[in-house]
């Protein structure tokens, strides 16, 4: 049943009476709810996995890493308290970092629990209460790791979910006046209407958004171990991350070898059942998001790029689900359609440069600036070239996680950071106090 508007101001209310005592609590006694959550998290593993490749139709190798993500949130949230200075001096001045009240939090579909964990580890760090309104299309999941942490023993009132629309449920929490800071992800259209709405009372936001991430193929990496590995990554969550490297860009006088390369890649991918070991691309999570990246391909095929994998229409045998043909473009222009907007479907472009300055130059010619990746055989020379992108995290010779390390988007991709100590000030208003 989704919630309303009245479901959501008394969840808020829930919210409000607990941050009374809860953001009181001591660092010690907040290490040991995390603690808590974490185990009960870890002992639901099968069905919390499994549920998410039942409902959105997550391939098992994502889910299990998204699993693994879930109760890394909570071990990291834990190794951040530990060092974490609450109380510092600025001058002759005390301050003090307060948790910053309730906070709202509205996630997407893909990877919605990763999302929940890793925002509500840092909530229960700083002494935030929260509510949660997941997206509609994971209400299962949600229930499940809700279930995980009533088990863990929270205190009432600490985290209260509604389930329901954006434009009701979402909206509601946007301009509640009892709720002091919004963590969202989700699109860059739907962040920019929060931020809007977020301004009329003043709230803090921090905005994950879309991403179109650049993965550079520098000269003297080996295209025989990073072609594959960029096809691979591209299809991450059956193309529907984030921080997917869906522009490829390799130099022009390697092309020729780059296209057989990524041809051959794709010819290896498995596309079917999400609940099968070695399957890499699932279905889309919705009839609407399936034609959505067949549109995209068609606007590839019109706007001139070549296609060199895949294309339009249903794998053969798999004409029941909304499974989309893994799809490589080449040849592509960095200024086409298909190279600047988000597919969130598994659609590669192939893009090639001249030399270093205009790898960097295209790579940076997007509106968005979430991830990128580059790939060398010469570090210094990597380095280089990531300390010139603009974007919020670049993984050097392949694809990382750092849940200590700020994670969040330059440009149209966000507003703040997430995880580690950086993740945590987002929770926390500094209080100056002048003796
Ligand atoms: P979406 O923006 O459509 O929805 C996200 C959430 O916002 C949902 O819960 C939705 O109900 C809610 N919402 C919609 N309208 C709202 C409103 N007016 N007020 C308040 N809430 C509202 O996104 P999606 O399709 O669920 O997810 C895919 C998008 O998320 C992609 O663009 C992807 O790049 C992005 N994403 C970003 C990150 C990141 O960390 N930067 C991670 C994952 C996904």
């Amino acid at each position: 049943m989704l919630g309303d508007g009245k479901d959501t101001q008394k969840a808020i209310a829930a919210a409000k009476e607990a941050f009374k005592t809860f953001s009181r609590t001591s660092v010690e006694e907040r290490i040991k709810i995390l603690k808590n959550l974490k185990r009960a998290v870890e002992k639901r593993e099968t069905e919390l996995i499994d549920t998410m490749i039942l409902e959105y139709g997550g391939t098992r190798q994502f889910c299990t890493a998204s699993f693994q993500n879930m109760v890394g949130a909570f071990e990291h949230m834990i190794e951040t308290l530990r060092y974490f200075e609450f109380e510092r001096r600025a001058g002759h001045t005390l301050v003090q970092m307060t948790p910053i009240g309730v906070v709202g939090i509205i996630t997407p579909w893909n990877s919605s629990n990763g999302f929940i964990c890793s925002k509500f580890a840092t909530a229960v760090a700083a002494g935030c209460t929260v509510v949660v309104k997941p997206s509609e299309m994971s209400a299962l999941q949600t229930q499940l790791i809700i279930e995980c942490f009533h088990e863990a023993g929270l205190p009432k009132g600490i985290v209260n979910v509604v389930n329901g629309l954006g434009n009701r449920v979402g909206s509601e929490i946007v301009n509640h006046p009892d709720i002091a800071k919004i963590s969202f992800t989700g699109s860059t259209r739907t962040g920019k209407m929060i931020a809007k709405g977020a301004v009329e009372t003043m709230k803090r936001v921090t905005l994950e958004l879309g991403g179109k991430s650049p993965n550079i193929i520098l000269d003297d990496a080996d295209f025989k171990d990073a072609i594959p590995q960029a096809v691979y990554g591209a299809y991450m969550n059956s193309g529907q991350a984030c921080i997917a490297p869906t522009r490829l860009l390799v130099p022009q006088s390697r092309l020729a070898e780059v296209n057989e390369l990524a041809k051959e890649a794709a010819r290896q991918v498995v596309v079917g059942n999400p609940a099968s070991e070695n399957t890499n691309v699932g279905p889309m999570v919705s009839e609407r998001q399936y034609e959505r990246v067949q549109s995209y391909i068609e606007v590839g095929i019109h706007e001139g790029a070549d296609l060199l994998v895949g294309g339009m229409g249903k794998p053969e045998g798999l004409e029941k689900g909304n499974f989309v043909k893994a799809t490589i473009f080449t040849n592509v222009r960095n200024d086409m359609r298909i190279a600047q907007e988000e597919i969130f479907g598994p659609v590669l472009s192939i893009i090639s440069y001249e030399n270093e300055e205009e790898a960097i130059a295209i790579a940076n010619d997007t509106p968005y600036g979430l991830a990128a990746y580059v790939t060398s055989s010469d570090e210094k020379r990597a380095l280089r070239v990531a300390s010139q992108i603009e974007a919020g995290r670049v993984c050097v010779n392949g694809f990382k996680h750092d849940a200590l390390a700020p994670f969040g988007g330059f440009k149209q991709s966000g507003i703040g950071r997430e995880f580690g100590s950086f993740g945590l000030e987002e929770y926390l208003e500094p209080k100056s106090i002048l003796i």
